[in-house]
């Protein structure tokens, strides 16, 4: 069993609790609907919720929705559903920055009524410039000193809409010589006469995230609000803007880092490049590594919070190898999944002393060491597939396969000997005519040892599947780390691979999102979106989750 390692911020909360210090904790996981989640979320997904259900207390679901023009309801909406299927619940109803667009706009009145805040109508380019930089302090604006009343009359102008887009800017009047580059008079609010999937058209005036954020939380009665690294220089603003207004409550931003992982990008920029360039066939493609394309892959939600756990929380960045991704994975997956014997490759086999017509059916456990799960029923006829990689006409001597003249075990049913291989006129084999011991079913045979076991299919039983083998999206292990360098090159051309497949019969009714490992070939998944049972008229589709080795050495 993965079991949570502690973290810094479990600690810390345990002392304040300790100290009598804390009440309810209240955290909240603020997405901004402008992409799908992906596998990083899961990160702040896990430690929000998962501190919030620890110490007995709530966390919010609050979209972080103040850039209309990149947002939409369909993020939403799969937001929404990629949370509930990690197995999260939200308290109380889903929440909006954009709920409090009214409560925002009294506190940048109530901050240019305490002259702490200006409309400025620098432009974007002059903005840059004033701003200075790291080892320069940067320059005053020249509207900086304008009156309250000015100040009033010009931000309600821009409420109105009487400028158009970039004209002006609120901002805080902080410190433009401050060592902290945040601090040099922030942007509050912006001009963007845009619809507003949640206000529509109330508004042509936008805050900024910053001034959006702590705000937010307060109005929500946040204790943790927890964020990644990035925003650590944002903290003094955060506080100061907590520090400034007439806020219900203060609570305490804490910062942790990011998740990043090899072989993958988790930006959202780059994965809807991704979509929009048809890379992927779009957010939810099995290779995306966001929820919705792992959960399609084949992931289950405890192989993604178990991931999370052993990662854990804390300061230090770093890239996780996907690998460890793959262990816990795996490590849910040989629990939960139900086998199946499933030939990729098919290549005929006859057995010659079976009568034409005979069917016998063996049945074999679902799950080696779970009962629960029942059995399956195995036809066993006289032609079967076999996959073509369990066949060598020239073996080498380790080789414990079928070959000419070498006795193979049938998984779950018989020994047979391979007697006579039958070719087309290209000479590629196209037949094994084969003899099985019919005193080998359940025991070995009599004086000779068989190594081997490969899985096997009836060919006139079996049902047919479209697989769909899946690999790493990038080939290399950071492909976004090269700066100069497009990441696009380093795209995996190998990512998919179609095949049709034949598989036992009890696959026909598999379910979409059923879980499978094929046996001596890997976990799969049958596909969400393209899998339809037989039974229903439909198409087998199944996706390689992972393959069955593992390499992560823990
Ligand atoms: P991206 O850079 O991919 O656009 P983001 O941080 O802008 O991500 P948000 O929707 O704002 O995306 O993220 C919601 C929450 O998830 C934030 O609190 C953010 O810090 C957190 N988060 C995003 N990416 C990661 C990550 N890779 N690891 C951990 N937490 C993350
Ligand atoms: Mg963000
Ligand atoms: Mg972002």
């Amino acid at each position: 069993e993965i079991s949570a390692a502690t973290n810094f911020i479990r600690n810390m909360i345990q002392q304040q609790r300790e100290a009598g210090q804390q009440q309810k904790v209240v955290t909240r996981f603020p997405p901004e609907p402008n992409g799908y989640l992906h596998v990083g979320h899961a990160k702040s997904i896990c430690l929000n919720f998962g501190i919030a259900a620890e110490f007995g207390g709530d966390c919010h679901l609050r979209f972080d929705d103040t850039n209309p023009e990149k947002e939409s309801q369909e993020f939403i909406d799969a937001i929404k559903e990629d949370i509930n299927w990690l197995g999260f619940e939200w308290a109380g109803g889903v929440r909006f920055a954009s709920n409090y667009f009214d409560q925002l706009y009294d506190w940048a009145l109530h901050l240019i009524k305490e002259g702490k805040a200006y409309v400025c109508e620098l432009d974007a380019e002059q903005m840059r410039e004033y701003r200075g930089t790291l080892t320069e302090p940067g320059k005053n604006s020249p509207f900086r000193n304008r009156s309250v009343e000015e100040n009033l009359a010009e931000f309600e102008k821009m409420r109105a809409g009487d400028y158009p887009n970039g004209a002006k800017v609120l901002r805080a009047k902080i410190d433009m010589a401050a060592p902290n580059i945040n601090l040099r008079d922030p942007i509050l609010y912006r001009i963007r006469h845009a619809h507003h999937h949640q206000t529509g058209d109330r508004w042509c005036i936008y805050p900024s995230y910053d001034f959006t954020h702590g705000q937010s939380d307060a109005i929500e009665g946040i204790t943790h609000s927890l964020c990644t690294l990035e925003f650590e220089d944002h903290r003094p603003l955060y506080e100061w803007f907590l520090n400034n207004l007439p806020v219900p409550c203060k609570p305490v931003q804490t910062e942790f880092a990011r998740l990043n992982l090899n072989y993958t990008v988790t930006s959202k920029r780059k994965l809807k490049l991704l979509v929009d360039e048809s890379i992927v066939e779009g957010w939810d493609d099995p290779r995306m590594p966001t929820l919705s394309g792992m959960r399609r892959r084949g992931f289950t939600p405890k192989s993604i919070r178990d991931f999370c756990d052993l990662v854990g929380v804390n300061r230090a960045g770093g890239v996780v190898d996907i690998n460890m991704l793959y262990f816990a994975l795996r490590n849910d997956l040989e629990h939960s999944a139900r086998r199946a014997m499933v030939v990729l490759n098919p290549l005929k086999v006859v057995i010659t002393n079976w009568d034409e017509g005979r069917e016998e059916t063996l049945t074999a456990p679902s799950h080696p060491a779970r009962e629960d799960l029942g059995e399956r029923q195995l036809p066993f006829t006289k032609e079967l597939y076999i996959d073509r990689d369990d066949f060598m006409e020239d073996p080498p001597k380790k080789f414990f396969r079928l070959a000419p003249g070498k006795e193979v075990r049938l998984r779950n049913a018989w020994v047979i000997r391979c007697d006579e291989v039958i070719k087309d006129e290209q000479g590629e084999i196209i037949e094994l005519r084969c003899s099985h011991d019919p005193d080998t079913l359940g025991k070995n045979p009599e004086g000779r040892k068989v190594k081997g076991v490969i899985q096997w299919v009836s060919a006139t039983k079996g049902v047919p599947a479209e697989v769909r083998l899946y690999d790493n999206l990038f080939q290399v292990e950071s492909p976004d780390a090269d700066k100069d360098k497009d990441f696009l090159e380093h795209l995996n051309p190998e990512s998919l691979e179609v095949v049709q497949a034949v598989c036992e019969p009890s696959l026909a009714q598999a379910r979409p999102e059923d879980h499978f490992q094929f046996e001596r070939v890997g976990y799969f998944c049958a596909d969400r979106r393209d899998h339809q049972p037989l039974d229903a008229g439909g198409k087998l589709v199944f996706n390689r989750t992972v393959s069955l080795k593992d390499s992560w050495a823990k």
